[in-house]
């Protein structure tokens, strides 16, 4: 069975907290993805680790950039005015929209305008976040990602699994017969054969795009200027063939300048593909001027919100929006480990996306169980180049859960006996002392391999020692009766010991 028909994405009828138990438990059984998504992600974690060693004080790095992008966002109302004024006077076209609705309107407006049928895109979480292909499939417009991983996905029909891998969960030979289904002819699970193929198809429509949509790395406030990165070369391809370049942004996007650009991209690369610098970095401020050789007429900025605000000023969750989408948070998860991206049932996947998609979404009931997809082992915080305390906020995001009544009852009343139980030694030991005599009918060999729900979930794949007979208070208790009979047996009236004094 494929990777993709496995896994796959969501189902649309798996709500993204309901489903997440079946989809985790689809990819545990998918021994292919475990393992895909085990090898790159290791050598993703790697090779950060080696570029972060070549920088030299990598904390120091760190300490930086989590200073630029916190700087950043608590000035970000001036930041985005600063950088939305210098667009418009190097004679682009900015338009600030407050949800996803918004946004897709704005696009599909200029796409009227300009009477488009075919648009290029380059690599946008932020499109995928509003759904944008399947607006514009609507519309009949054609719409063709350029982005190898997010090629092969599109072929695949599916979503990404890594921010920036999406294809992660894919090997060759599924890749290869994803090209003979759209070529109609045999291909060789040769990752040179299939590239070729992959640019020789997405050069025409590099060229015959009416629009180019990308995502934008990082705006530059100082200059209006739009920094895109990647590895093939399609961001600059779609950004500059195309008569319409279209950008679509997240609001925090932002560095105020171009020295913080220089501290950024650093720590995007390392941490992302463990690279020094990305193969293309491109910056682009305004469409093309007089005596440009290449670019697009126009340039079309939208900037969206969608719920990006409603972290602003919170002590807690502000921090979030430093993020500079590198992914190493999802590389060093055991949670993502095992289960890879579309378990998360959500755009943004790993420890980011599960404290993001509730947040942006607004939605705890469904959205806020994935603060759940985590072990808390805080790997994530030390794996991310802007420190952003992830493990902090995802037992935050657990604690609102809580407090708005969003756990099931039994859930509810098993956490609340504890607490009680907790908080009063005479229950405490009455509970002990009964777990003991509870648990005998499921103990075998000293252990208990099989308990009653919800016990059940956690004895499936391991085992649990039995609770003693004699608790360590018991034991606790005795052996300071024992000393305090020793010390009576063995000392003399006159502090001595009897034994010396015989
Ligand atoms: S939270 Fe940190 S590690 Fe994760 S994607 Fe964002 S910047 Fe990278």
């Amino acid at each position: 069975m494929s990777g993709s028909a496995a896994t796959g994405t969501a189902h649309p009828d798996e709500r993204i907290g309901s489903g997440l138990k079946s989809r985790a438990k689809r990819a545990l059984g998918d021994e292919f993805l475990r393992k895909a998504v085990a090898f790159t992600t290791d050598k993703l974690r790697k090779g950060r680790l080696d570029a972060a060693d070549m920088l030299g004080d990598w904390e120091a790095w760190r300490e930086r950039a989590r200073a630029i992008r916190s700087h950043t966002i608590s000035h970000l109302d001036y930041y985005l005015g600063q950088f939305a004024d210098n667009v418009q006077k190097r004679g682009g076209h900015v338009y600030f929209c407050s949800d996803g609705r918004e946004a897709v309107k704005t696009f599909l407006s200029i796409a009227e305008r300009h009477k488009a049928k075919l648009v290029a895109k380059g690599k946008s979480m932020v499109s995928e976040e509003i759904h944008l292909n399947h607006h514009l499939e609507e519309r009949g417009i054609e719409a063709i990602e350029t982005d190898l991983g997010e090629y092969i996905l599109q072929l695949a029909r599916e979503t990404p699994s890594h921010l920036i891998i999406p294809a992660i969960h894919k090997n060759k030979s599924q890749i290869a017969a994803l090209f003979e289904e759209d070529a109609g002819r045999p291909f060789e699970p040769e990752t040179k054969v299939l590239a070729a193929y992959a640019r020789q198809k997405l050069r025409n429509y590099f060229l015959e795009a009416d629009i180019g949509l990308t995502g934008c790395n990082f705006g530059v406030a100082e200059s209006g200027s739009i920094t895109l990165v990647s590895n093939e070369g399609n961001g600059r391809m779609v950004s500059t063939l195309p008569k319409v370049h279209v950008v679509v942004m997240g609001m925090e996007r932002l560095v105020p300048t171009f020295e913080d650009l220089e501290v950024v991209l650093n720590m995007l690369a390392r941490s992302a593909t463990g690279q020094k610098l990305t193969t293309y970095t491109s910056i682009l401020t305004g469409p093309k001027q007089e005596g440009d050789l290449d670019g697009p007429e126009e340039l079309h900025v939208i900037i969206l919100d969608n719920g990006r605000s409603n972290q602003l000023g919170d002590p807690i969750f502000q921090e979030v929006l430093n993020c500079i989408r590198c992914a190493a948070c999802l590389n060093v998860c055991p949670v993502y480990r095992h289960v890879g991206g579309h378990t998360y049932g959500t755009v943004y996947s790993g420890p980011i996306g599960a404290v993001l998609t509730p947040l942006l979404q607004q939605d705890m009931k469904e959205a806020g169980t994935l603060a759940y997809a985590s072990s808390l082992c805080g790997a994530c915080y030390e794996a991310c180049p802007v420190k952003i305390p992830l493990h902090d906020m995802l037992v935050h995001l657990r604690h609102r859960k809580v407090k708005m009544k969003l756990t099931s009852l039994p859930e509810r009343v098993a956490f609340k006996s504890y607490a009680t139980m907790f908080g009063n030694i005479t229950l405490y030991k009455l509970a002990t002392r009964s777990a003991y005599y509870a648990q005998l009918p499921f103990v075998r060999e000293g252990k208990i391999k099989s308990g009653p729900p919800p016990l059940s979930g956690w004895t499936q794949s391991r085992f649990m020692p039995m609770l003693p007979k004699r608790s360590f208070r018991d034991r606790w208790a005795e052996l300071q009766q024992e000393l305090a009979q020793r010390k009576t047996d063995g000392a003399a009236p006159n502090g001595t010991r009897k034994e010396e004094k015989r």
